[in-house]
């Protein structure tokens, strides 16, 4: 935990202006004085603090006493060790190059219209449909596409039912910084709250707990993680797709990566652009992100490896394990080993972690490069 008196200032100047934020979003969400506020226009995706209640830089709650934004960030100070400790009470070995985990599994849902509507076997969806329908949580913060969808700009919202758990299903590759539904979800009267987020965004549950950020913290039960190597700028759009491939945002109806963009029209056609050509829209806030599995998650989900229709996931917590046992029992999912069906897509799994890692800056705090980042 910080020293007690560390606030905006601090954090402004060790995260916010020295590229280490992300755009989760928790340092707003858990202001108590709405004097931080996020700019998602363009590529921004940062908060910023409202000028006059201290300037930019400084915070008049701050001066006197207000520690709550560096309570929730999890990019400020020994972020990833509070966050193991946590979680998993201890930190993580150097062997454990994804993060500590109890086992990885494939799995996907038993029904096929949720593995239809799902990025990959649809599992995240089964599983906020089970917590919801068994009184586990009463909402989730996920992300959507704004209007009708064929402006493919990703939304925070919340899922409250089977319907709205569909309408979120898929993965967008620009942001949604998830946690910001944080404050629709309490006015629906929600307590209890699922977070699906990328790692960057499902580490804040754990540090706000952490860091004792109070009821925000208490409120989130459990959370849903969601592989992730980087984003896009939505600019990709308009100069990657439609300039260079002749692809209106509002003819693509499905997206995935898969060592190659894939992008579906409405025509049914595939059209594949080589990921490198994509790499110049990489969203800022990724450039110095360690965290490619989610690692601290209760669930991490990805679409690596062979079975396109199946979901890589990674049991991290009790709470997780115990969630997928009792799907399991009741035919909701159906489950087989990743070490057993599919080796590479561990080995990919190990690799890709190392490689996220190296983009964490030397002159920053250090435990994230504590695991060996060079070779894999
Ligand atoms: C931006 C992004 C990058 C990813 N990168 C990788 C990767 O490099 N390697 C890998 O193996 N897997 C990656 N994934 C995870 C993968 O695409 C699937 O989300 C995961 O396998 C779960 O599939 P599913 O069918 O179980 O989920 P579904 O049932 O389809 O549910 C997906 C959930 O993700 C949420 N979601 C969708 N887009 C976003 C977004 N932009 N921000 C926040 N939440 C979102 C949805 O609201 C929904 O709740 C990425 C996902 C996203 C969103
Ligand atoms: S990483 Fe998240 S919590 Fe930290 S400053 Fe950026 S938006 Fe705020
Ligand atoms: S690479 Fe993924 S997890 Fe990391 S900051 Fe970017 S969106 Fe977040």
């Amino acid at each position: 935990m910080p020293p007690e008196k560390l606030h905006w200032s601090d954090l402004y100047r060790e995260v916010v202006t020295s590229g280490l934020c992300t755009g989760c979003s928790a340092c707003v969400v858990v202001c108590p004085y709405d004097v931080l506020d996020y700019d998602d226009e363009g590529s921004a995706y940062r908060p910023f603090h409202v000028p006059e209640m201290g300037g930019t830089d400084n915070c008049t709650y701050g001066e006197r006493g207000c520690t709550l934004c560096t309570r929730a960030c999890p990019r400020f100070g020994s972020w990833e060790p509070e966050a193991d400790r946590f979680l998993f009470g201890r930190e993580r070995e150097e062997s454990e190059v994804y993060g500590i985990a109890q086992d990885v599994i494939l799995a996907r849902a038993a029904d096929p219209e949720l593995i239809k509507a799902g990025q990959d076997g649809g599992l995240v969806s089964v599983l906020l449909i089970w917590a919801l329908e068994h009184d586990f949580i009463d909402a989730a913060l996920v992300s959507n596409l704004e209007g009708d969808g064929k402006t493919w700009k990703a939304v925070p919202g919340v899922a409250r039912n089977t319907a709205e758990v569909v309408a979120s299903a898929g993965s967008r590759y620009t942001y949604s910084a998830n946690p910001s539904a944080y404050a629709q979800a309490i006015e629906s009267g929600a307590e209890r709250i699922a977070l699906v987020g990328m790692g960057c965004q499902a580490s804040v549950p754990a540090i706000m707990s952490a860091r004792k950020a109070g009821k925000v913290a208490r409120r989130f039960v459990l959370t849903i993680g969601l592989l992730c190597s980087k984003l896009f700028d939505d600019a990709i759009f308009p100069e990657l797709f439609e300039a260079r491939y002749g692809l209106a945002r509002e003819d693509i109806v499905k997206m995935n990566i898969k060592g190659i963009f894939q992008v579906w029209t409405r025509d049914g056609v595939l059209h594949e652009i080589p990921l490198k050509e994509a790499f110049q829209w990489t969203r800022e806030g990724c450039n110095h992100c360690p965290d490619f599995a989610a690692e601290h998650a209760d669930l991490s989900t990805g679409g690596i490896g062979s079975f396109s229709d199946w979901t890589f996931t990674i049991i991290r917590t009790d709470k997780g394990r115990e969630l997928i046992s009792a799907m399991l029992a009741a035919g909701a999912i159906e489950v087989r080993s990743a070490f057993d069906d599919d080796p590479d897509a561990i080995a990919l799994l190990r690799k890709l972690s190392r490689v996220s890692r190296r983009r964490w800056p030397e002159n920053a705090e250090q435990s994230p490069r504590r695991i060996p980042v060079v070779s894999a």
